[in-house]
């Protein structure tokens, strides 16, 4: 069964549901009319089918392997990141004074999340340099702009993140990577990193690594931390790519899955370096990045969720067992619960850049908090999302599931780690718990009373599940009131509960939004609001029991 990019069920998404029209009604936004979004989605969809998704079992098959200090990627990897840099893919939301299409963020999320779906560890690469881009745009100095912006939007050179060390994971504050001044304005960067996406490859012709790293006399933890330009070759005068600069592969690991993508251990020897923002503001400019990243690697999630469900339900046509085995009432629950959990996470992503979007165009605080809020919910739903969803297509394969030649363990493999790097899911629910109710709790009140709005709205047309809704997020308001005053500890201990049960309020609200155009959609949110929703009265109840439980059954309790 070959993939089909969803260019209808997003384009439904932002004409019903999460509407893009505000976005297309600003002065920066003007030129994403609905013709322009069809025409962009169509194209981007086209190359996913015909061009990325032919190459997924070649990546599995073949992984990028390192021969003589040089990345050569999979089969047809290289060929196929032409065409995605020539068609302009690279970087659909970038300026357009530096070359790129300028189009809404949300318009990059949506092809970003047809790409995921097509091949992930080859989308990979054109995520990473989409959030360099936007780190170098707000924190680099104009000539660090001049020369790099252009190359990484025309797809010639491509960006990496360097934050990861052996002792310094999660805990970014305690990388020790240095960074000494060489009096020039330059520095020398010496240090190894390791888990580093596309550290190297021969798909472009220069890697631009923004490095994490410590001047002589930083002060200890996050503050102490600054960010750097080390190109694996420095631009000569005329921009192009001269002598190479004094960085390395190590090694490449060995993984679970997403074999595609070259993940690298970096070592940096006194390579020359130019600093990206102010010295000890290292962590803010990175988050430029990152915060770019959490989003899109929550659609990475959706991305894959998508491939294996369509690959699912075309077998659960083909397979006869008694009958089709789409005619058995437990496959069809697996099918029903798979495609609305997917209408879910994707419209909370748009939401999310469609905030982003609008913040940015209005400059309005609100759409800004909003993103914020939305950001560590869409990052890990989205991805738990894809790792579930992989996981209910094999099953729904049954034993042929668990046969590498069917591709539908392959999906598994390769999302697993969605979860687990741009901050780890647990981080992510810290986040929403910690910083972004740091204001009261403001902006998700704001959200919720926008939810109970709709859901009354809709009462006179879908009495049951507009009751539910409404229902559902007044309890996540109370609780969120009594969340807001609990202590950090217990906070924390009720963190990934409290995400999920977020999460499930909003997939409801959204969900109720397309049932108001009847149809498939109207049943498609009842599977949702019906089966899915109760969880998160359940995950609430873990939420609340906070942390003395936790921390009562010791390590040896538990059999240390
Ligand atoms: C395939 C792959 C690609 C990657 N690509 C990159 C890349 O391009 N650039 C880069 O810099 N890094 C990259 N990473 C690294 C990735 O971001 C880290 O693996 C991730 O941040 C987690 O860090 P860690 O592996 O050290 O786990 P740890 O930090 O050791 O975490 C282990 C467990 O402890 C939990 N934990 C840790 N601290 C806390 C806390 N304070 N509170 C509660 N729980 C906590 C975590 O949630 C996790 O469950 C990549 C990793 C992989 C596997």
């Amino acid at each position: 069964m070959a993939y089909r990019s969803p260019v209808a069920d997003i384009r439904f998404i932002l004409d019903k549901v999460v509407p893009l029209a505000p976005v297309a009604a600003t002065e920066r936004f003007a030129e994403a009319t609905p013709e322009t979004v069809e025409a962009v989605l169509t194209e981007a969809g086209k190359l996913c089918d015909e061009v990325m998704a032919p190459l997924l079992r070649a990546g599995d098959l073949h992984p990028a392997r390192l021969e003589n200090g040089v990345v050569r990627t999979s089969p047809g990897f290289r060929e196929a990141y032409q065409q995605i840099a020539e068609g302009g893919w690279v970087a659909v939301a970038a300026p357009q004074e530096y070359g790129g299409m300028g189009l809404p963020q949300t318009i990059c999320v949506a092809v970003n999340d047809m790409m995921s779906g097509a091949n992930l560890a080859l989308q990979l690469n054109p995520l990473l340099t989409q959030g360099q881009i936007e780190a170098l745009e707000h924190h680099a100095s104009e000539e660090i702009k001049a020369l790099y912006i252009p190359k990484l939007i025309s797809g010639e050179w491509s960006g990496t993140m360097n934050l990861t060390e052996p002792q310094a994971g999660s805990d970014v504050g305690a990388l020790r990577s240095r960074a000494e001044p060489l009096g020039d304005g330059t520095y020398a960067i010496t240090g190894q990193k390791i888990f580093i996406s596309w550290g190297d490859s021969d798909v472009t012709e220069n890697i631009c690594h923004l490095v994490l790293a410590r001047l002589p006399d930083a002060s200890p933890g996050t503050k102490g931390i600054s960010l750097f330009m080390v190109p694996k070759y420095i631009p000569d005068a005329a921009g192009k790519p001269g002598v190479a600069n004094t960085l390395g592969v190590v090694s490449l690991e060995h993984k679970m899955g997403l074999h595609g993508s070259p993940t690298c251990v970096m070592s940096f020897e006194a390579a020359k370096g130019w600093m990206v923002g102010e010295p000890g503001k290292g962590m803010a400019a990175m988050f430029t990045m990152m915060n770019n990243a959490r989003l899109a690697v929550g659609v990475q999630g959706i991305g894959v969720a998508e491939a294996a469900f369509q690959q699912a339900l075309a077998y659960a046509q083909d397979r006869v067992q008694f009958s089709q085995i789409i005619q058995h009432a437990d496959v069809r629950r697996m099918l029903a619960e798979m495609r609305a959990e997917i209408f879910a996470a994707r419209s909370i992503a748009l939401a999310c850049a469609v905030a982003l979007d609008l913040g940015r165009a209005t400059g309005e605080d609100h759409w800004l908090a909003r993103a914020a809020l939305l950001t560590p919910i869409a990052k890990a739903y989205g991805t738990d999302t894809g790792i579930w969803v992989a996981e209910q297509g094999v099953q729904v394969h049954g034993g042929m599931g668990f046969i590498e030649q069917t591709g539908a363990a392959q999906y598994c493999r390769d999302v697993r780690v969605t979860a687990i790097y741009e901050g780890t899911n647990g981080i992510q629910a810290m986040d929403l718990v910690g910083r972004k109710m740091a204001d009261d709790g403001r902006a998700a009140f704001r959200l919720l009373q926008e939810i109970e709005d709709a859901a009354k709205a809709a009462r006179e047309a879908l009495p049951d599940l507009a009751e539910a809704v409404w229902q559902s997020a007044e309890t996540l308001r109370e609780h969120t009131e009594g969340m807001i005053a609990q202590g950090t500890q217990d906070c924390f201990a009720g963190a990934v509960p409290y995400l999920r049960a977020f999460a499930r309020v909003l997939g409801a609200h959204y969900h109720l939004r397309a049932a108001l155009e009847g149809g498939a959609h109207e049943k498609l949110a009842a599977i949702y609001i019906r089966r899915l929703l109760p969880q998160a009265e359940a995950a609430l109840a873990a939420a609340r029991a906070g942390a003395v439980d936790l921390f009562a059954l010791s390590p040896e309790d538990l059999g240390a």
